[in-house]
């Protein structure tokens, strides 16, 4: 539902039926941001494979999200959303943005993710679609209890699906850099298959050195993408699984097509579509 006032904007009544006002400009500027980076993701994609892209939004408004997930200038007849994978990094912005932004928005959680937090972030958004920054069993563990939790209400109707859980690679090996060890990787998999039966494990993900996503183009190889791969190849294997039940999701604005080259899955690209980010403080949701 939208109204317009008379300074041009729109008040759109969202789910919590609290008003939010989209400037227009903005609005178009994220969409034509975002629909060109859909097609340079056509446009090296050459295997023509599914590749999701996840509209890191993290710092960014709720506007900004709702402009690109339901935009004015579509058809008012039309209820399908523009785009529907949005990637935050906070757990609390996260809680807050899940409150009043629609349902059919598939959340990832791709940030640091501290264990004393993982209960409530599988169970107070249902539509949390994928953690994409596991790390530990312990983590696991606390994802499990929530979305456990939240499966078991079956009462409240809530659509909630088995939580997509993506191990994080930390494939440069520096020691600043989260993710477990290449090594440890396959343990973690099994870990996730036999032990959490409200996860379900989607495959894994890498950000990389600074240094190397800088250099990557789509001509030459960066090396963490090529490790991922590796980990991917060996996990498949321990597990007797299909590689392709297992995704890659590597590849964030300054490198994405690269990624996409080296086989990537998914990419999360967030300051090519929102631009620049804020300082943490001075964010609002
Ligand atoms: C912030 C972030 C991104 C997006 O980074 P951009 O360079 O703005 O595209 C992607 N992945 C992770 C894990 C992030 O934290």
């Amino acid at each position: 539902m939208a109204d317009n006032t008379t300074d041009g904007s729109h008040h759109i009544q969202n789910d919590s039926a609290e008003a939010m006002q989209i400037n227009p400009q903005r609005a178009k500027q994220l969409v034509e941001n975002l629909t060109g980076i859909s097609k340079r993701i056509d446009a090296v994609n050459k295997s023509g494979r599914n590749v999701r892209l996840i509209a890191v939004s993290k710092l960014k408004p709720a506007t900004d999200i709702l402009a690109l997930h339901q935009p004015q200038s579509s058809s008012p007849s039309s209820s399908t959303p523009f785009h529907t994978h949005f990637g935050e990094n906070y757990v609390q912005e996260l809680l807050e943005k899940s409150r009043i932004l629609p349902r059919s928005i598939r959340w990832h959680f791709i940030g640091g993710l501290q264990s004393n937090k993982c209960k409530q972030l599988a169970e107070q958004i249902p539509n949390l679609w994928c953690v994409s920054s596991v790390d530990s069993e312990k983590k696991c563990n606390e994802l499990e209890k929530g979305r456990k939790a939240l499966l078991s209400q079956q009462q409240n109707g809530s659509g909630a699906e088995k939580l997509r859980i993506m191990v994080q690679i930390n494939t440069s090996g520096e020691e600043n850099k989260s993710g477990v060890e290449p090594d440890d990787a396959l343990t973690l998999c099994k870990h996730i298959i036999e032990k959490c039966p409200s996860l379900q494990l989607s495959g894994f993900m890498t950000i990389g050195a600074i240094a190397r996503s800088k250099a990557t183009t789509p001509e030459n190889v960066n090396e963490d993408f090529e490790k991922l791969r590796e980990v991917r190849g060996a996990a498949a294997q321990g597990l007797g699984w299909e590689e392709d039940k297992l995704e890659l999701s590597m590849g964030m604005s300054a490198d994405f097509e690269g990624a996409i080259g080296q086989g990537s899955d998914e990419v999360r690209v967030g300051s090519e579509i929102f631009g620049e980010r804020p300082p943490k403080k001075d964010a609002v949701v």
